[in-house]
């Protein structure tokens, strides 16, 4: 247990948490960032992002993160790169410290790599991750041909045919980054149109490498040791067709990492955490508590946007602790 209490725990290392940490800490808060054992979010399972402002050339997504925890670290934020396990939103006094607790000192707890951490506010910010298309096989041959980062595992895919799963933008960037490497890239989708932005679309569909099969949805993945064919429904004949792979990429979408604050917060139907319905911008349904990123938002869910609200969940959560005069 540390005895330390930081204004402020800052819960994921995303766009959000360290764009909020960087808030925080010139806001003059003392501000711990328990950003995981995989620090950095999903910008460190992509290649060039194009659109986060202040790069007009591009911006490989892992250097943006290292940069982001360097301008954090600059102002004296501490990162952890542990999983939280536990927390605590019940705010109680400290145990042990009896000026503390006579000036009515509340805190949180988090429990991460088994150090309880404690906090006067709490940030969320633990993004999404990915989504599987949750077909028998495919738990079992995740890293034997199933993937869902293409700029992780491409090289071992080099002169190979792979399928990839999707239709949203995830996907367009998937099958672009394999295309440097596969010989041959089907994208499977289900409907007769792609959600993915016209950018990427246009990328995709003027790539001579990748071929797209329409209305059909991935009902099965084939191979023992390793992936050796997907077999496809098509959704309006309902037929089904096997087709050899070596590779299946799915890129489907994403779910909020919202399960370890289960019971202690509100989350909607899908799991992603509300927010408060007045007072503070970020607040959530627990006073002191507050949200920023993927973890929140479903809809616009860009690198930038959680950047945004990082930085108002920070702006709020430090005027949230003005407002407790202690
Ligand atoms: P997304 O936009 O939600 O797209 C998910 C895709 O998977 C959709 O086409 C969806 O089909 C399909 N899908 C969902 N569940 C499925 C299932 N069970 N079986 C088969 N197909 C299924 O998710 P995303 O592509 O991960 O993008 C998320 C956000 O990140 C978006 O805002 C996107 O713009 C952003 N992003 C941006 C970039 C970039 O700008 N470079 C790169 C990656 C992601 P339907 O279309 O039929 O719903």
């Amino acid at each position: 247990m540390e005895d330390k209490i930081y204004d402020v725990i800052i819960i994921g290392s995303g766009p959000a948490g360290l764009t909020a940490a960087i808030y925080a800490t010139r806001g003059a808060l003392s501000t711990l960032v328990i950003g995981g054992s995989r620090w950095g979010g999903q910008l460190q399972l992509t290649t060039e992002v194009e659109n986060y402002p202040g790069f007009p050339e591009g911006v490989q997504g892992p250097e943006l993160m290292s940069l982001m925890r360097k301008q954090a670290e600059r102002f004296g934020v501490e990162v952890k790169e542990e999983d939280v396990d536990a927390v605590d939103f019940s705010p109680t006094s400290p145990e042990g410290l009896d000026t503390l607790r006579q000036r009515g000192v509340k805190v949180m707890r988090v429990v991460a790599d088994k150090t309880e951490y404690k906090g006067r506010s709490v940030i969320i910010a633990t993004g999404a991750e990915t989504r599987w298309l949750g077909l028998p096989n495919e738990e079992k041959l995740i890293g034997r041909g199933v993937s869902s980062c293409a700029p992780c595992d491409a090289p071992f895919f080099k002169d190979k045919r792979v399928f990839v799963i999707g239709g949203g933008d995830s996907a367009m960037e998937e099958a672009l980054v394999l295309s440097k490497f596969a010989a041959e890239i089907t994208i499977v989708h289900r409907r007769d149109s792609f959600r993915a932005s016209d950018i990427m679309q246009k990328k995709v569909l003027e790539n001579q490498k990748i071929k797209v099969i329409w209305n059909s949805e991935a009902v099965d993945i084939l191979g023992e040791e390793k992936v050796t064919g997907v077999r496809l429904k098509d959704v309006n004949t309902q037929n089904t067709e096997e087709h050899q792979t070596d590779g299946i990429f799915v890129a489907i979408g994403h779910n909020p990492m919202s399960k370890v604050f289960g019971g202690q917060i509100e989350v909607d139907e899908k799991g992603y955490i509300k927010k408060a319905t007045s007072g503070f911008q970020m607040a959530t349904s627990v006073e002191g508590v507050f949200v920023a990123g993927d973890v929140h938002d479903h809809h616009y869910r860009q690198a930038v946007t959680a950047a945004g609200m990082g930085c108002m969940a920070a702006m709020d959560a430090e005027r949230w602790l003005e407002t407790q005069k202690v």
